[in-house]
């Protein structure tokens, strides 16, 4: 019954917080607004204001006179009780769907495919969200307890208003693999819906519209979609001065890691990295020190998906790369306040650590400028050919023990005849595990493997366990000769145990994948090369 789901979704929202007591009625009212219906039945009604009067006495009862003048300071009034509640698995999809299907019979939703249906169950879900102003405002309020309160408080915002798809990243499958280099975390992720073909040609047909202009564009914030572009009436997102610029940070709707967060440009401006990206990376962990924050490089095949838009990536996750060591220390003339190393990493990773930014920034910079100008052909290394640049670094800076510190990971996007999608990049006999862009999240050590593997690698299991030829079959072909070299190293390879080993050899893979993109291997030659630059700064 839609006048149910209508109750139970305005009850979701006055247990999880999303909405006071005394928005539960507007709320339902609007909804059914949006559904074309004109009466909320007597016993909707009832069952909303007994809702809301058992999550107020709740409030009541567990805020406690004291904490009550608090939580109004928050802006936070009976959702403090409220905010505690964990919905159970599925819950709220449960809910939603019953409301897309009553939408689908009527005829307001067009087709019954993923994307309309998105886009159909953001905008309901646009009704349970506060305007900016009032999230804003509850975020600095708690901000001014403790900056992890109040990044606490937003993460579970956009979780409980479904711009983060709880139910949806629930289906990725993530784990550990132990390699030379740490654990290195895996996932596959199966979380981004197909396009339904439906959807993919009216989309062809409908007019190309440069509104908002990208993806990460402010002018996302409750932009009701397309076909071509997702439904954001859910979307709030965070303002923050950085290094004296207008910036936002906003939760990735993905959640590659956990609190995976991104920090955008208000201004539609392109990547690039420089002096200036030092510097506001440190001001980023500045105000948070609980998060890492990184860049990806400005330059393709090296860089991120997005090149047009400035932004960062962070969250409160500590990848193998931050957890591993300084194999080598360093010194720069004229900074001995700094501590520098080249870390024990797959890529070649130069980490400074220190208590002044500016300081860090200065060597940064140096480091840089340096490599952009870098050549040295024995290492083939070239900094340009034919006024192609090739030389950048991906940044990445976090609080550590009270001090700043900044990885530096040089990188070099040229191509040749024999890699031609890039010399430092996955070479061909690993692009059946991964052969897409070495990104700044997979660069610290979380690969983000294609979901077609899921399928793949289930496949492949079967015919390892039931004794066929996956040689012979198209789609796993690809896999054979590592599939043979994983066989021969296990020969003790059983249903019991084919799980874990095909986990560990995928990270193996990976691990691979990063020296592929490491511009120094950890060769003797290599570390030689590396030290070769290290001089020349
Ligand atoms: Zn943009």
């Amino acid at each position: 019954m839609i006048q149910d789901a209508v109750a139970k979704l305005v009850c979701y929202g006055l247990k999880t917080g999303l909405l006071g007591g005394e928005d539960a009625i507007l709320t339902a009212n609007r909804l059914i607004s949006l559904l074309g219906i004109d009466v909320l039945d007597e016993a909707t009604e009832q069952a909303i204001t007994a809702c809301a009067g058992e999550v107020q006495a709740a409030g009541a009862g567990q805020t406690g006179a004291a904490c009550a003048g608090k939580a109004a300071a928050a802006g936070a009034g009976e959702a403090t009780a409220a905010g505690a509640y964990e919905p159970a698995p599925g819950e709220l999809q449960e809910i939603l769907d019953e409301i897309i299907d009553y939408a689908v019979e009527t005829g307001q939703v067009k087709e019954n495919t993923v994307t309309y249906r998105d886009l159909f169950d953001t905008k309901v879900m646009g009704e349970l969200t506060e305007r900016p102003s009032d999230v804003i405002r509850k975020f600095r309020a708690l901000y001014e307890e403790s900056p992890e309160k109040a990044t606490d408080a937003f993460y579970r915002f956009c979780q409980d208003n479904n711009y983060i798809r709880r139910e949806r990243i629930a289906k990725d499958r993530r784990w550990k693999a132990p390699t030379g280099y740490g654990d290195l975390d895996i996932t596959i992720n199966l979380s981004k819906p197909e396009k339904d073909p439906k959807a993919i040609a009216a989309a062809r047909l409908a007019q190309q519209s440069a509104y908002p202009r990208c993806q990460l564009c402010y002018e996302n914030v409750g932009y009701a979609g397309r076909l071509n572009h997702p439904a954001r009436q859910n979307l709030r997102v965070i303002p923050l001065k950085i290094d004296g610029g207008d910036w936002c940070m906003q939760y990735s709707p993905y959640v590659y890691y956990n609190e995976h967060c991104i920090v955008f440009n208000r201004s539609h401006v392109p990547m690039v990295i420089d002096r200036s990206v030092f510097r506001k990376l440190f001001d980023f962990v500045r105000q948070f020190p609980h998060y890492f924050i990184g860049s990806n490089a400005d330059l393709p095949i090296v860089g991120g998906s997005i090149l047009a838009h400035e932004h960062f990536q962070g969250g409160r996750y500590e990848f193998a790369m931050a957890k591993a060591p300084v194999e080598e220390e360093i010194h720069f003339d004229g900074y001995s306040d700094v501590k520098a190393g080249i870390v024990r990493w797959p890529m070649s990773v130069i980490r400074l650590s220190g208590e002044d930014a500016e300081r860090l920034t200065d060597l940064a910079d140096k480091i840089l400028t340096a490599w952009r100008g870098y050549t040295d052909e024995a290492a083939f290394i070239f900094a340009e050919t034919d006024g192609e640049k090739h030389n950048t670094i991906t940044p990445i800076a976090r609080m550590r023990d009270g001090k700043f510190e900044l990885d530096l990971v040089l990188r070099n996007n040229i191509t040749t005849d024999e890699h031609p999608l890039g010399v430092y990049h996955p070479h061909a006999e690993l692009h059946h595990i991964k052969k897409e862009n070495i990104g700044l999240i997979e660069v610290m050590g979380c690969a983000i493997l294609p979901a077609r593997l899921n399928t793949e690698m289930a496949a492949l299991r079967a015919a390892v366990l039931e004794g066929r030829d996956y040689r012979a079959d198209e789609t796993l072909e690809k896999h054979a000769d590592w599939m043979d070299a994983v066989r021969a190293a296990h020969p003790d390879l059983s249903e019991a145990n084919i799980d874990e080993v095909m986990q560990t050899e995928i990270g193996k893979v990976f691990a691979q994948v990063l020296e592929c993109a490491g511009v120094y291997k950890r060769t003797d030659e290599g570390r030689a090369a590396m030290r070769r630059f290290i001089e020349s700064i």
